[in-house]
């Protein structure tokens, strides 16, 4: 199995210095490589999350926001295949679970309901999303895919809205204590045959820190805190690609899961 756990907006800026603090990425760290994916395009979520499983760049795929024209972009209005639907044509088992290139979050093979409608905004339903994210992951690798794609949003969105305060780590903990479980306490990196892609979409900094500001520092919800940065974070074990683009992932996957 090859599984792609997706954790919209990690940063090595705040891992690679808690590494102490983070137990999972840091035996990940040991366990496989960790690296730099730095973002040539502008770092904005639909279209490097589209990427990475389309294996298209922002021109071919045209998806560069979750609206457009006043309306969500639905995953039909995207004219692309992606990699379930490529390798579900050729007869593999492919689960994606609450991929957040549309809102709310996409889902292949999977009945999920994404918390917030895909946009958690508070404690409460940041908690909610890393544990029915969690398990309903538990869920789907006990089936054993072929592949097998999760993805947590809630660091975007704690990032967005507390940058630069102590509760920022104490999420990244958490992320942490449930990556634990679905990597190491599950069993599945036991199993030498199976592969793990660790990624983010972007990493995050301040406001004017990053190269292209791709947010406005007020939003519906109040003030924002801070924005994306073009260095996302990237962590395989028992991968032989490496992963430079967010194209790289769906052509990783293609190789580990042939036709
Ligand atoms: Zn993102």
């Amino acid at each position: 199995m090859i599984f792609v756990l997706g954790i919209d907006a990690a940063t090595w800026t705040v891992v690679r210095p808690n590494l102490d603090k983070l137990p999972s990425f840091a035996r990940l760290c040991r366990t496989g490589r960790g690296s730099d994916m730095v973002l040539e395009e502008t770092p904005i979520s639909p279209s490097v999350w589209c990427s990475m499983f389309c294996g298209k760049l922002p021109d071919e795929h045209k998806h560069g926001s979750f609206v457009s024209g006043g309306k969500l972009v639905r995953r039909q209005d995207i004219a692309v295949d992606f990699i379930w639907d490529i390798l579900d044509r050729e007869g593999r088992t492919v689960k994606a679970l609450n991929v957040p290139f549309v809102v709310p979050p996409y889902s292949f093979g999977v009945d999920f309901r994404p918390v917030g409608f895909g946009l958690p905004t508070n404690d409460k339903e940041w908690q909610e999303e890393l544990e029915r994210v969690t398990q309903k992951t538990r869920q789907l690798m006990a089936g054993a895919p072929d592949v097998l794609i999760a993805c947590y949003t809630l660091l975007d969105r704690v990032q967005h809205f507390h940058w630069g305060e102590p509760c920022v780590l104490d999420w990244y903990r958490k992320v942490d204590s449930k990556m634990g479980e679905l990597v190491f306490d599950s069993g599945f990196l036991d199993n030498k045959d199976n592969r793990l892609i660790v990624i983010s979409d972007h990493g995050f900094c301040s406001f004017g820190e990053s190269k292209v500001q791709t947010l406005p520092m007020k939003s519906e919800e109040g003030e924002l805190k801070g924005d994306h940065h073009e260095n996302a974070l990237v962590i395989t074990v028992n991968l032989d690609y490496d992963i430079k683009a967010p194209q790289d992932v769906f052509r990783a996957i293609r190789q580990h899961v042939g036709s």
